[in-house]
């Protein structure tokens, strides 16, 4: 390294940084209008989970990265959804209760100048049953003299409440510094919470309709639903344990599949908090697309979700048994088309109504499974950098030719890079990089992450 012109420590730094697990999650939870989204906002630094005037707007949107004193963390956001037909108690309950079932802490956020209603006092009971790390948020305590009121939540019986304007920024600071004492080391429900060698974690997710609670009904009546949950672990009562192929498996959040709440509003905003929920969760993403019918902004919205959180994917195309031969052909363009991102997933055409190539499943699993946990030797990794700039130059850039010197795999689950360069390397170029390291090691069914440090 020191011979390339990079001092030690910032290759280290790279690595360590580059090398992450996956985050730690926080759930922001409570009522409409006690201030959720501004707080989020306020806590990710822009104006990106937009505050909506009117309720009821649904986003697609749910997760964020975000940082503080140096900790990263994911930021669940429960602004976007509407009180409806279940009326305000169910409702807060219900999206609470998804939330808080993917964080590893949660942020409960008290309009301190109405003070604790009976939804917040239900909201609470929610929270003592999860057990999870709590920081009382005492909002819209923009000056001083509010902070009485900030008091007062002492008797919801969480401890300290945290007296901010999330509006002006008041107090973010020392709340979030509670944030960071609340957050485990390590994501409990990612690695921590499972004993190693247990059950690997599927989420199934696919748009409304697509056929997951007939494939989860499937696959749990063929071979056997083996028991509800293991003992101990009552904190997820969702999950299930299925035995496919001599495997068991756990499938997360199947709760959320089987039990349809039907909602009339913000059906599509508590899809997508379930998704991102369950995917939180899991190892694997089996996406569902119905094969019948054109893939969907919705469907690239789910695979970009599950891209993004950096588990191991699979495809399913469900519904096959409706196919005929002319959607079959258009089904295959917009495959190609839609879902470019994910051509590295292993596909299986599949239908939950008839059984077909269900026995597809569980290797296209084990295959996704196995490129997400693949690592390669820095020596290998270099010998084929060193091969791949001297056949594949990087275009030269104002009279100069940014080269990549080297690299190393900082980390797996997914897998993770970082290249050494001598200058600005392009997207186009990263994109090459990218496709040559698939072809020459796998990485089958995974996405992979590349970062790129220049020398200064
Ligand atoms: P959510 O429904 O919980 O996501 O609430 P929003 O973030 O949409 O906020 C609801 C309303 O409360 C908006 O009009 C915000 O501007 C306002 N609000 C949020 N935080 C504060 C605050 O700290 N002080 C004051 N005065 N108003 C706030
Ligand atoms: P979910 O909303 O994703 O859980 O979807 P469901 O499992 O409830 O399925 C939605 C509809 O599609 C139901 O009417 C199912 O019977 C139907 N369906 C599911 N899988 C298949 C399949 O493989 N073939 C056919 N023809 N219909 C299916």
């Amino acid at each position: 390294a020191a011979e390339e012109g990079f001092d030690i420590d910032d290759v280290e730094d790279a690595i360590e940084e580059a090398g992450h697990g996956p985050l730690p999650v926080l759930a922001v939870v409570g009522r409409p209008n006690v201030g959720k989204s501004t707080l989020v906002n306020r806590i990710i630094g822009r104006r990106e989970a937009v505050v909506e005037d009117k309720p009821g707007v649904t986003r697609d949107r749910v997760t964020y990265e975000a940082e503080w004193a140096g900790r990263r963390f994911k930021l669940v956001d429960t602004g976007g959804w509407e009180q409806d037909v279940l009326g305000i108690d169910a409702s807060v309950a219900a999206q609470a209760e998804y939330a808080i079932d993917a964080a590893d802490a949660v942020v409960f956020v008290v309009d301190a100048t109405v003070g604790a209603t009976d939804t917040d006092a239900a909201v609470v009971r929610l929270l003592r049953k999860a057990g999870k790390p709590v920081v009382l948020c005492a909002n819209k305590v923009d000056g001083p003299s509010a902070e009485a009121d900030a008091a007062m939540l002492w008797s919801l019986g969480l401890g300290e409440p945290h007296p901010v304007s999330a509006l002006h920024g008041r107090g973010t600071g020392d709340m979030l510094d509670a944030v960071i004492e609340a957050l485990p080391d390590a994501p409990a429900q990612t690695f921590g919470g499972a004993a190693p060698g247990g059950p690997r974690r599927i989420a199934l997710i696919g748009r409304p309709n697509v056929g997951k609670s007939s494939l989860l009904n499937k696959v749990a009546r063929e071979d056997r639903v083996v028991v509800n949950e293991l003992a101990g672990t009552t904190r997820d009562p969702v999950d299930e344990l299925i035995e496919l192929g001599g495997v068991t498996w756990k499938f997360v959040d199947t709760a959320g599949i089987r039990k349809r709440v039907h909602l009339q509003q913000g059906a599509d905003y508590y899809a997508s908090l379930r998704t991102a929920a369950a995917v939180e969760k899991a190892e694997v993403a089996v996406i569902l697309i119905d094969a019948g019918e054109s893939i969907s902004v919705q469907d690239q919205r789910i695979v970009t979700m599950a891209v993004d959180s950096g588990r191991a994917i699979v495809v399913a195309y469900n519904k096959w048994d409706t196919l005929d031969e002319e959607r079959r052909y258009y089904l295959e363009r917009e495959i190609e088309t839609e879902l470019a991102q994910i051509a590295w997933a292993p596909r299986v055409n599949v239908s939950a109504a008839t059984g077909r190539h269900m026995e597809r499943l569980v290797p296209a699993i084990e295959t996704a499974l196995a490129g997400w946990e693949t690592r390669v030797p820095t020596g290998r990794l270099n010998a084929f950098l060193g091969e791949l700039v001297s056949s594949h130059p990087h275009p030269v850039r104002g009279g100069k030719q940014p080269r990549i010197l080297f690299g190393t795999q900082a980390g797996t689950k997914p897998p993770r890079f970082v290249l050494f360069a001598s200058g600005f390397i392009e997207h186009g170029y990263r994109r090459f990089v990218e496709r040559r390291l698939r072809e020459e090691f796998g990485f089958e069914g995974t996405p992979i992450k590349i970062s790129v440090r220049v020398r200064e």
